[in-house]
């Protein structure tokens, strides 16, 4: 039994190699593979032989203690933990100092800060040689967090965030100012053309390649996606947030809120108030469809509709109903809306960033009109909104996960609706209504949310 190495369910260890002399984990012989607390984890190096750097507070009880730690990324693999969660781990190999012990071990990172132990144990640690004794604690030699007093803290240097705009029109109002106002805060920021983006699609070190050339690994990411790319711009979007790049909204919030449908389902989920809205896939059901949202006028929308292309007014029963004949005809897909006819043709753009609304604007439709898009001809001012606009356009922000987004209202008899959430909205029209810096805005988001390893928050 000489070589045996005795475990008991806490255990001290050391990983040398990562610059962690020591670190209490918790012995698991019901996980397979070990896990490590990590923040702020960044992939760099060789494709081939790709590195992380993360960021680690190896005492629970001394947050403000930080270590960076390196290491070569051996696998990227979805870890399910105990609380039944899946998640995309990087997996690391690393050196294990336990007791007289020295193996290396594969260890997955995940944010553990809310457990009690910062490393957990699993079987494949342990070896053939091991033999866990689950009633005791602490049978190998104890260590202490004290061992970090010795290290000397690196100071972390302020660095500018590398930032792609993804866009296909890089000299379009709202680019150029996404582009001026991140240049201006000393940030790197390149106009990237989703259409031209291709990608290898690969675990450990997923890639973005462009002109010929793989993409580095960006900071963050703002996605301006149009309507007609919405699905590969998505896939794109995804391989930059695998490379590790914050995404400024999401790809799948930006699904959301480009399908018509399932965007209001959401929205209503959360007890967001919005116009009484209906959707039939069968011809057969017209009649009772239209009768759903009331016996007065409604609206007909397209379900792929931007700028008001594809929304139609109609204003008696018997209109509708050859309308949604019309649209069936074509093969559209379409909801079916009561019309909110005290909102005389205005509606109400509040841009939220960040969970605030920071600028907020009426938009009045031309005389004859009802669709108030300024690319209909509609005219914009400033608005004040109230408490309860304030609140809807947040919680619909919110419910769709967008952190930059066009919040549409109807102002109707029973309160503020919520008619769209536009996950791109165009910058020119808002900051010339209010005279707000909406996009700077956007870039000291970004820097409040971005952390980087080389950069004090
Ligand atoms: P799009 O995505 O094409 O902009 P919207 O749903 O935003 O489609 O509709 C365009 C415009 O039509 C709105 O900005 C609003 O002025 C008007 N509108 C849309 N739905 C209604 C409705 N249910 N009641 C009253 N006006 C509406
Ligand atoms: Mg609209």
């Amino acid at each position: 039994m000489a070589d045996m190495l005795e475990l008991g369910w806490e255990e001290w260890l050391a990983l040398p190699k990562l610059g962690l002399p020591a670190i209490k984990a918790k012995v698991d012989t019901g996980a397979r593979t070990s896990a490590l607390h990590a923040e702020v984890i960044e992939t760099f190096g060789k494709p081939e032989s790709p590195q992380v750097r993360f960021l680690i507070q190896p005492d629970p009880e001394r947050p403000k203690l930080e270590i960076v730690c390196t290491a070569p990324v051996v696998d990227r693999r979805d870890v399910t933990s105990s609380n039944g969660q899946t998640e995309l781990r990087y997996v690391i190999a690393a050196e294990m100092q336990i007791g007289r012990e020295r193996r290396t071990i594969e260890i997955t990172l995940t944010n553990r800060e809310t457990m009690s132990y910062r490393m957990l144990l699993g079987r494949s640690a342990f070896g053939e040689k091991t033999v866990v004794s689950p009633d005791k604690s602490f049978v190998q030699p104890r260590l202490s967090y004290d061992l970090y007093d010795t290290i000397k803290p690196r100071r972390p240097a302020s660095r500018p965030l590398r930032i792609a705009l993804l866009t296909r029109e890089p000299d379009n109002y709202s680019s150029r100012r996404l582009l001026d106002s991140a240049r201006s805060r000393g940030h790197i920021i390149e106009p990237i053309n989703t259409s031209r983006c291709y990608m290898k699609i690969e675990a450990k070190a997923p890639e973005v390649h462009y002109d010929g050339k793989t993409l580095p690994s960006y900071d963050a990411v703002i996605p301006r996606i149009g309507a007609s790319m919405t699905s590969y711009g998505m896939a794109v979007l995804r391989q930059f947030e695998g490379t590790g790049a914050w995404c400024l909204n999401p790809p799948a919030s930006i699904g959301a809120s480009r399908d018509k449908l399932l965007a209001h389902q959401l929205l209503s989920q959360a007890g967001i108030a919005m116009p009484v809205t209906a959707f039939a896939n069968s011809p057969k059901d017209t009649k009772d469809l239209v009768g759903l949202v009331g016996s007065g006028p409604v609206v007909l929308k397209l379900l792929e509709s931007t700028q008001g292309r594809g929304v139609v007014l109609a204003e008696t029963k018997k209109a509708a109903e050859s309308l949604v004949d019309a649209f069936r005809g074509l093969d559209a897909n379409f909801l079916v809306q009561e019309f909110v006819k005290e909102a005389a043709g205005a509606d109400v753009r509040c841009l939220v960033i960040g969970g605030r609304v920071v600028a907020a604007m009426k938009r009045q439709a031309q005389e004859g009109e009802f669709r108030s898009n300024l690319h209909r001809g509609g005219q914009a001012t400033a608005i004040t909104l109230s408490p309860g606009e304030k609140k809807i356009a947040v919680a619909a922000a919110k419910r769709l996960g967008l952190n930059l987004a066009g919040v549409d209202i109807l102002q109707s008899k029973a309160g503020p609706v919520v008619l769209e959430v536009n996950s791109s909205p165009g910058l020119e029209g808002i900051e010339a209504a209010t005279d707000k810096d909406v996009a700077g805005t956007v870039v000291r988001l970004i820097e409040q949310r971005v952390r980087t390893l080389s950069r004090k928050r």
